[in-house]
Parts: C-alpha cells; sequence; structure tokens
C-alpha cells in the first residue's frame, strides 16, 4: 500500500515535470499504473494530466482489449478539452482493437457524435448503423444510440421518427454524454420530447375568453383582395408548423408579424390568414378580423363561413401546452355559443381540405389526437349553456359534406 502510494506520486509528479526535462526518479513503467493515476486525475478533473498517463500506458505496448479500454479513455479525454480531431484519432484505434461488441458499440457511437459535431451527416450515418448492428445491451448506451437515431432523423426533418427514437429513450443522461449537436434547436426538441412525455390536459372551462385585438401586434392593414364573412357556421383549427417553445409575448409579436409578412407578401393574400392565433403561453391573438373571410382552409368554398384558429407550434414534433389547449377550448366554446356553430363542425385543417383535394398535415398529429376529446369537451359546455337561437346548418357526418354549399347568408 505504502509503495503504491509512493509510486502514484511519482507518476503524478512526473507528469507535472513531463517535457520539461527534470531529472527525476522514475518508477519503472506499468501500464496499470499509470492506467490508475490516469483515471485518479481525471476524477481530480486534471484532464491534461490523464493524457500523459493514458500515453504512458500505451507506451508500454499493449494490444487487444486492454489497449481499446486505454485509447477509448484517452478519446474521452480529448473530447473533453473540445479536441475533437485527436479523439476521433483515438476513437478510431480503440474500435480496431476491440473485440467485444459492447466496447465496439461505444466507440461506434463516440464516432457517430463526432460526426454530428462536425456536421458530417455521412460519418454519422455509418457508426450509427455499426453501433445498432452491434445491439448493446448497456441502458446507458442504448439511450445513446437512439439519441443518435433521433438527431439523424431530425437532421433530415423526418420529426416523426425522430420522437418514435425518443419515445425509446429512458432518460436525458444519455444525452448529456452525446452532446451530438450543437444546434440548439435539437437540444430543445429533444428536452421537450423527453420531459413532456405527458400527454397535455385540458383543464376545466374559463368563464370568458378575450382576445389582444390586431393593433396589439402591430398588425399591417387589411388588403382590397378579400371577401365579407359569410354567416359563420364552422371553425377550423390549425398549427402555424413552425416549431417553437416561446411564451414571451415579444416572441409571439415577433412570431405574428412574419406570419402576416409571409401571408401578405409571399401569399398575395389580403391580410394574415386566420382569425385568431393561440401562443404557448395561451394567449389569443386577434389576426383577420371576423367580419373578413379568412384564408386557411384550402380555397374560398371552403373559407366560407368558417373561422381559423392557429395555434403557435408544430405539433408534429412537441405537443401544444395545456394553456394552448385551455385558450382553444374556451375560444371554441364561446364561437359555438355566439354564432351557434355545433360542435361537429370542429374540424382540423386536415379534414377539411381533404374534401377539395388538398393533403396538409395540418394541426399535427399531436394536436389532431387530442381533437376529438376536444370536440367532446365543447359539446359538453355547450348543452350546459341556454339553447341558442341561431338556427345553425348542420353538418352531416361525412366529410365529403363539407363541400357541399354553404349555409344561409
Ligand atoms: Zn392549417
Amino acid at each position: 500500500m505504502q509503495a503504491w502510494a509512493a509510486w502514484r506520486w511519482f507518476a503524478v509528479f512526473g507528469s507535472l515535470a513531463l517535457g520539461a526535462c527534470v531529472s527525476v526518479e522514475v518508477p519503472p513503467s506499468n501500464p496499470q499504473t499509470h492506467l490508475e493515476v490516469a483515471r485518479d486525475l481525471r476524477r481530480q478533473e486534471d484532464v491534461r494530466g490523464a493524457i500523459a498517463q493514458y500515453r504512458l500506458a500505451l507506451g508500454s505496448g499493449l494490444v487487444g482489449e486492454r489497449r481499446a479500454q486505454i485509447e477509448g479513455e484517452l478519446a474521452d479525454c480529448f473530447r473533453e478539452l473540445g479536441n475533437d480531431s485527436e479523439a476521433r484519432e483515438h476513437y478510431t484505434r480503440a474500435l480496431r482493437n476491440a473485440r467485444s461488441p459492447q466496447r465496439r458499440a461505444e466507440y461506434s457511437l463516440a464516432l457517430a457524435e463526432l460526426g454530428f459535431a462536425e456536421g458530417n451527416l455521412g460519418s454519422a450515418s455509418y457508426y450509427l448503423t455499426e453501433a445498432e448492428r452491434l445491439s448493446p445491451t448497456d441502458p446507458g448506451l442504448r439511450d445513446r444510440l437512439q439519441f443518435g437515431l433521433a438527431a439523424l432523423a431530425y437532421e433530415k426533418r423526418a420529426l416523426k421518427t425522430a420522437r418514435s427514437h425518443l419515445d425509446r429513450v429512458r432518460g436525458l443522461e444519455g444525452f448529456r454524454t452525446a452532446s451530438l449537436s450543437r444546434s440548439r434547436a435539437f437540444h430543445d426538441f429533444v428536452y421537450r420530447s423527453v420531459v413532456e412525455s405527458t400527454p397535455p390536459r385540458i383543464e376545466s372551462p374559463t368563464a370568458a375568453v378575450s382576445w389582444l385585438p390586431r393593433r396589439s401586434w402591430g398588425a399591417r392593414a387589411l388588403g382590397a383582395n378579400h371577401d365579407r364573412m359569410e354567416k359563420i357556421w364552422r371553425i377550423t383549427v390549425h398549427h402555424t408548423a413552425m416549431l417553437t417553445w416561446e411564451t414571451t409575448r415579444a416572441a409571439s409579436i415577433d412570431a405574428l408579424q412574419r406570419i402576416q409578412r409571409n401571408h401578405q407578401v409571399t401569399n398575395g393574400w389580403a391580410d394574415i390568414g386566420y382569425h385568431f392565433l393561440i401562443d404557448r403561453a395561451g394567449r389569443i391573438w386577434e389576426g383577420r378580423q371576423l367580419n373578413v373571410q379568412g384564408a386557411h382552409a384550402g380555397n374560398s368554398e371552403v373559407n366560407r363561413g368558417n373561422i381559423g384558429i392557429a395555434l403557435l407550434g408544430n405539433f408534429d414534433a412537441q405537443k401544444p401546452s395545456t394553456e394552448q389547449l385551455q385558450s382553444l377550448r374556451g375560444l371554441l366554446v364561446r364561437f359555438c355559443g355566439e354564432y351557434g356553430v355545433p360542435a361537429n363542425n370542429i374540424i382540423g385543417h386536415q379534414r377539411i381540405a381533404s374534401t377539395v383535394g388538398k393533403t396538409t398535415d395540418c394541426p399535427g398529429d399531436q394536436l389532431r389526437v387530442i381533437l376529438p376529446t376536444l370536440i367532446r369537451d365543447v359539446r359538453t359546455a355547450l348543452s350546459k349553456q341556454a339553447p341558442s337561437t341561431a338556427s345553425p346548418v348542420q353538418l352531416a357526418g361525412t366529410a365529403t359534406s363539407l363541400a357541399g354549399p354553404v349555409g344561409p347568408h
């Protein structure tokens, strides 16, 4: 024990004096000693000292699994220091020497992660395939593999596939190890997909909903090319398909202005297409005024008498927030009550668009699955209110009837 401690002290001292041409009493080179000292130094966060010890351990000509292990740990050190090219060099050597599938999978994953960090998706994809083939059993490695496959899918904009990989992840620890991408967007995507894995709840109804008028977000004026709104008899629900986690007023104002600019300048529309937009904090913003026909459902036929409500976000890749759903529900109850719109006439964009031969993912998987519950809730809330005197145009059960003639003027 005493001798071991002295050896270790010499080894540490040796590493500090390395390259300084100091004559000290150097103990006989023993790879195990250098390895132990290296790990000790790493625990003390002396990464450079650890690197020197790992190099000494390698100097004794180890081969096979033992060499693989040391090369791997040395590579980890370089990665910690942000020296990706040295890290890649040593992971490659580790992979070449390793025999156990577990180790091979680990080094393959590390090389894939370096590929992501360098923006080399070809390399990332190659090593991920290798790691997957080795089917690691260690939970940490399995998580890193799923994070890697999610990152690859995310880079290819296959958000559903990305999410399905994240669904298999057990914890965020693997992602910290992986640190796959320097992209903040991916980081947020992962974090939210994993953390917000419980389905959002729809809270009990709020008494009355109100909205922020269009002047509050600095809306540009309505253009001339618009139609007046006919009698309101249906409501279409959308997402903006723009992934966002922002909850501040300023961020929402910015998003609304960008959407309006896009609708007016790029699409040549009179105004922002939707009548209302709901941000992640649950704020309801007035879009196009209700006395003007919207531009959101597919064409002018399906836009007639149709209120367009869009939730900010991309619900193919994220879940709507509880606040958003609460506001949406409140708004639906209010309009159904005010205009005598039956709950059956609340419809997702995809379904109404299909009636005029258009295809869209809107309002995204995660909102689409909630919509039937939401509509049922609205129906229940309406049944508790005083019956409306309006005579709504009833929508027959099938989607095709939506394309039929509009209700009374
Ligand atoms: Zn839509």
